[in-house]
């Protein structure tokens, strides 16, 4: 399911996502968030809105742990984890961690990964909401939610800025519930 913001909140995040045509490579159109994560009232609406997928009808938080995508995830995860009163769990590019991983190779929209988490990042009492930018095919939540559950965790569900209908990802991810910003 994926969950609409309400109209301001659409416009808000609209005027200050750039389109960047051709990045980083011919036919992409790059979602910029620079002019978001600059602005104080835009940045704290996103958090604020993406927070709300880790919570319940009455507005508590359950989740134990936030899980960021390197690196624009990294931004948004972090301050969302603060808003739940949970934990922050970074998704890392191969290579980048220190201590033993767990490691999930993924197709995007341009390019391949490998992501990797550390295996005691998380334990099977954890709930864990995913948080990334821009939802695309789906290539990098779907191994991101895979890591997840090989430590052991619960996938609580996925949290994006912006969704690219236009790809289907969320068909991909449609085992957990998918909060999307923005959609286009
Ligand atoms: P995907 O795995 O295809 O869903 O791609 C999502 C990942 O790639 C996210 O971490 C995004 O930051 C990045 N990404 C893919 N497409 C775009 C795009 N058009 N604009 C900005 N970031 C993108």
């Amino acid at each position: 399911m994926t969950a609409a913001a309400g109209t301001e909140l659409t416009t808000l995040l609209g005027d200050l996502i750039r389109d960047v045509p051709d990045f980083p490579e011919p036919g992409i159109v790059f979602k910029d968030i620079s002019p978001l994560l600059a602005d104080h009232r835009g940045f704290t609406a996103a958090v604020e809105a993406l927070a709300r997928a880790g919570r319940d009808d009455i507005g508590a938080a359950v989740v134990d742990k936030v899980a960021g995508i390197e690196a624009r995830g990294f931004i948004l995860a972090a301050p969302v984890a603060l808003a739940l009163g949970a934990g922050f769990v970074p998704v890392r590019k191969a290579g980048k961690l220190p201590g033993a991983v767990y490691s999930q190779s993924c197709v995007l929209e341009y390019g391949e990964a490998v992501l990797e988490i550390h295996q005691d990042a998380l334990t099977p009492a954890d709930r864990v909401l995913v948080v990334d930018d821009v939802l695309a095919t789906g290539g990098t939540l779907e191994a991101s939610a895979e890591l997840v559950r090989r430590s052991g965790a619960v996938v609580h569900g996925f949290a994006v800025l912006i969704e690219l209908g236009f790809l289907g990802g969320a068909q991909r991810l449609a085992a957990h519930p998918l909060s999307a910003l923005l959609r286009v």
